[in-house]
């Protein structure tokens, strides 16, 4: 592997200037001096993943500061340099982002299923700044690519937990190619018997759907030009292996449904050329009913847009072709962090579809008080008034502003909730009605004898905890008026 800066400035998407530069060499040289006698278990020295980190980041489209904090996101967790050190070298920006990445990286994942959708959340919510987001998953993508030199037991977790909740999160930022990237990645530790299977049906069919799908591609190649569609650029995108098992699991393992394993894409300067190309194909081909989709029109709710057609290829073949603009291409495989880059060419729809949160990204760096509100807003937002608390196992339960012990309790357990005696939040003994914060670990006493009561109704927010109160009440209640009479 090389470690050479320079690859690094190649792919950067605005040329640094001296002062990004200066920046850049100082954060290599600080992260490489720091992590020099360390090893990775492959061997490799240490440095190498912080550099292959900075190298994500700038392939992303992420500017010099989040690069240099890629290169330093191991070094005060790691090494002997400490914060303050940081602090003086790099400011306080980057001291930021560092320690964003060390708290988020002590956040476990447990496999319990139903804490999965909370632990992406609070993960975010933690987070506080996007790029912190970013700077983990520039990481992680390297850490997974690496796996297979970490010992078995440790490497189905961090693979499963990759899937579970790294990998949607970059779905989330739109960053299409890493989702691809950190599920394929994964996919064969965490799940080991389907990748096989899925492996060898993709080796069967992949020949077959590409033979199609060049013959369509000649074809489209001398309509578009009789029409005048200049600039055309084109590829053939071949399904990831872990998304193709997760459709197989839709169409009940049956590859013969499965139409886009290998697709062609096309890619066109303007929108307008965009559906002048669609029409040359639905004149040229018939295309299978109930398969066109316009997410031009309607982009998906990650920002991702593109025309979507499935055609029968006139040789028994069916074949899906994604149409789109060069924005829109760079959109879907980078996502928000790399968005501002074709900003200038006064592009139309993408822009206007960028949901403001990431687009703002760029400008947050320059003013705080906006940032600070930004930050309010997008949690509000998405956590529209959440709160996240522990189990003392620490899994993490995500409930309403409000809530209180009795409903972590049917949270946990319709049970445990209605034998709910008493409540220790954070270590002290405290009444089941108490309110609780974000960040409170909470255990609940339970008694078999207990039973829930009306007042409880008064101090719950969840529908759970509602539901079951009065379900018991009701039953209660005939219970007694039977053996009363
Ligand atoms: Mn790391």
């Amino acid at each position: 592997m090389t470690t050479d800066l320079s690859g690094i400035y190649d792919l950067m998407r605005t040329k640094p200037n001296r002062w990004e530069k200066n920046l850049l060499e100082k954060a290599y040289q600080v992260a490489k001096d720091a992590h020099e006698p360390q090893k990775r278990s492959s061997g490799e020295p240490y440095f190498n993943h912080v550099f292959a980190t900075a190298r994500n980041l700038a392939e992303f489209g992420l500017d010099a500061t989040t690069i240099a904090a890629g290169f330093l996101h191991d070094v005060i967790e790691d090494t002997p340099v400490t914060e303050e050190e940081i602090k003086e070298q790099f400011g306080d920006e980057i001291v930021f982002l560092v320690n964003g990445v060390t708290k988020l990286g002590k956040l476990k994942y447990r496999g319990r299923e139903r804490h999965v959708e909370s632990l992406r959340k609070f993960f975010i919510a933690t987070a506080e700044d996007f790029r912190v987001v970013i700077i983990k998953l520039a990481d992680r993508l390297h850490n997974v690519q690496t796996l297979e030199f970490v010992k078995p037991e440790k490497r189905k977790r961090i693979a499963l937990e990759t899937i579970e909740i790294y990998a949607p999160l970059a779905y989330r930022l739109g960053m299409g190619r890493l989702v691809g990237e950190l599920q394929d990645a994964s996919f064969p530790f965490a799940y080991p018997d389907e990748y096989e299977m899925v492996a060898s049906l993709l080796r069967q069919k992949k020949k077959l759907n590409e033979k199609y799908l060049e013959k369509v591609w000649r074809n489209l190649k001398t309509e578009m030009a009789k029409h005048g569609i200049k600039d055309i650029t084109t590829h053939q995108r071949v399904k990831g292996r872990y998304s193709l098992w997760k459709k197989l699991q839709r169409k009940n393992m049956d590859i013969e449904q499965i139409y886009d394993i290998v697709a062609l894409r096309v890619i066109v300067p303007t929108v307008d050329d965009c559906y002048r190309v669609l029409g040359i194909i639905h004149s040229t081909w018939r295309p299978l009913p109930g398969r066109i989709k316009d997410y031009i029109a309607l982009p998906k709710v990650n920002g991702y847009q593109s025309l979507h057609t499935t055609i029968f290829t006139g040789d028994g073949g069916i074949a899906e072709i994604q149409i789109r603009t060069p924005e829109m291409h760079e959109f879907a495989e980078y996502g928000f962090a790399a968005h501002h880059v074709y900003k200038s060419r006064g592009s139309t729809v993408a822009d206007k579809h960028s949901l403001s949160w990431l687009s703002e990204l760029k400008n947050l760096q320059e003013d705080s008080d906006q940032k600070k509100d930004f930050l309010k807003e997008l949690k509000t937002d998405l956590f529209s008034d959440r709160i996240f608390v522990f189990t003392p196992q620490g899994d993490v339960l995500d409930l309403p502003e409000g809530a209180s012990a009795i409903d972590f309790a049917y949270t946990i357990h319709s049970e445990i909730g209605n034998a709910a005696q008493a409540a220790t939040i954070n270590g002290k003994n405290a009444a089941l009605k108490t309110v609780l914060h974000s960040g409170d670990i909470v255990e609940i006493q339970t008694n078999k004898k207990g039973t829930p009561s009306s007042k409880w109704l008064g101090y719950v927010k969840t529908g759970i905890a509602k539901k079951h109160i009065e379900r018991y009440l009701k039953e209660h209640s005939l219970w007694n008026k039977f053996f009363n009479k």
